[in-house]
């Protein structure tokens, strides 16, 4: 049978990491077994489901590099399915309505904390008669539609992740809500549990991989897939990401949307490969670092990790230095000129820029780092108080005159090592004074301070500042 997974984000905030690594996770298995990826917007809470949040997802998961197969599903399109697969549940008498008003609930759940016994719906109205509930809906009362758990039940699956799992009914909690509050001759609002099984099971799901936060869910959905007689595909429950502290990551740890990452100067390579890493082991041999491709081909849950993963920033910086080092400098330039535009700079041709990117990016452990690493070469910088000294040094502005009429007499577009040297060597030369102190003086001219890049080693460095000759006649 063909695989299909799917990722069912709420559009209730930007994509965060934690669902972004199971999308990873989906897409990887999907990839491995030439099966399908899907979408589906589980946009049901409309207070809280925004337009916004749906397009934050969606282009995440592109900028990712994940893409999806088929068009996504909007859950809320589906209302009425829902609503159907609920009646189908009444009439059968596997769910039914429930009149228990808030307030009565409340006393019940306070009566159970002073037992220091579990929270449960205890099933009071699971066998009203006809005339009890009359008498709730001429009093005017609104009903849930509860779904029957029996306690005795035995749930279990072979999770792809966790292995063998065994829950029992009455590990839940009591009957459970599948519809909100409304009039007794109408069905409410459907909720989660009830959704998911009747779409992943229209969408033809042969496998549901998602968080371990969702495993009792899962034993819910069981229930709810044995009263529709429907197939049940297999489920992998994936560990979670947590903080140094050991706890799930959260808003509160500062950075956790896809976006925060992408605003930092993280590629999607290196995320993706970290999110990897983070809850699967690559098999023997295979480098720490690699591409969606590669990982997609050997992509396995058996080396999925049971327990979670510690997020590690060093870990992730390393890997996004590495994917920056290794990228050509024509592809670096794309993403720094972005930033640069953002700064106000224009390169003043695509040569210049390449030039300029594959001189900082093997210092870059993350692109926004390359807008400090290139200031100099747009901004003409304010001289530091160690460079005053040392272009009062005798014969320092001398050298640097001489320096600059010989450039004027050459042709400065094509300065290269060679040609670069030559000139030093001359100015020096005819001013009588240590290259050492021209080379200095000329650090002082280009960037403002005797210290920074070896222009001797850096010979580019010269050739790339070179569109701003106007740096050493300002200096003078
Ligand atoms: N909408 C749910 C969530 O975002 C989906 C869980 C599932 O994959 O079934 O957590």
């Amino acid at each position: 049978m063909k695989v299909r997974v799917r990722l069912a984000p709420s559009p209730t905030g930007n994509l965060h990491i934690g669902t972004a690594r199971t999308a990873l996770f989906n897409w990887l298995y999907a990839r491995k077994n030439n099966g399908s990826f899907l979408l589906r917007v589980e946009d049901t809470d409309k207070e809280r489901s925004k337009d916004e949040f749906t397009s934050n997802i969606l282009e995440g998961l592109q900028w990712l590099g994940l893409q999806w197969d088929e068009e996504p599903i909007i859950q809320s399109s589906r209302y009425e399915k829902h609503k159907e697969a609920i009646s189908f549940l009444l009439k059968k008498g596997l769910a039914y309505r429930c009149y228990a008003t808030e307030e009565e609930l409340q006393l019940m759940r306070e009566k159970q904390i002073n037992e220091s016994s579990p929270p449960r719906y205890d099933n009071r109205h699971r066998n009203l008669t006809k005339a009890q509930e009359e008498l709730f809906i001429n009093e005017g009362r609104n009903a849930v539609i509860r779904f029957r758990i029996n306690d005795e039940e035995p749930i279990e699956w072979n999770d792809m992740v966790k292995g063998q799992i065994h829950w029992k009914g009455r590990d839940l909690g009591g009957d459970m809500v599948i519809a909100r509050r409304a009039p007794a001759d109408e069905i409410g609002e459907p909720l989660y549990n009830l959704a998911v099984v009747i779409d992943d099971s229209y969408m033809k799901i042969t496998n549901v991989i998602r968080g371990e936060d969702h495993i009792a869910n899962t034993a819910k959905q069981i229930l709810l897939y044995k009263a529709f007689e429907i197939k049940l595909p297999r489920f992998a429950h994936t560990p979670l990401i947590l903080n140094s502290e050991g706890r799930k990551l959260s808003k509160r740890d500062g950075v956790t949307s896809i976006n925060d990452f992408k605003q930092m100067g993280y590629t999607p390579e290196a995320i993706t490969n970290y999110m990897t890493l983070l809850g699967w082991s690559p098999p023997e041999g295979m480098e720490e670092k690699f591409t969606l491709e590669e990982s997609s081909a050997v992509f396995d849950f058996d080396r999925v990790n049971k327990a979670g993963a510690k997020f590690d920033w060093d870990k992730i910086k390393w890997l996004n230095s590495q994917v920056i080092h290794s990228l050509p400098p024509e592809k670096l330039l794309q993403l720094l000129n972005k930033l640069w535009i953002k700064e106000g700079w224009e390169i003043p041709n695509n040569e210049w820029g390449v030039k300029l990117s594959g001189l900082i990016g093997p210092s870059l452990n993350l692109i926004n780092e390359g807008i400090e690493h290139s200031r100099v070469f747009f901004e003409s910088p304010e001289i530091d108080l160690n460079g005053i000294e040392q272009l009062n040094i005798k014969g320092a502005k001398q050298s640097l005159r001489s320096l600059f009429q010989n450039l004027e007499d050459s042709p400065w577009d094509g300065l290269n090592y060679e040609i670069a040297k030559q000139l030093i060597n001359d100015s020096a030369k005819s001013e009588g004074i240590k290259k050492g102190i021209l080379m200095k003086s000329l650090r002082v001219a280009l960037l403002g301070t005797t210290q920074g890049p070896d222009l001797i080693t850096s010979w580019s460095l010269l050739a790339i500042i070179g569109k701003d000759k106007e740096r050493i006649r300002k200096c003078i």
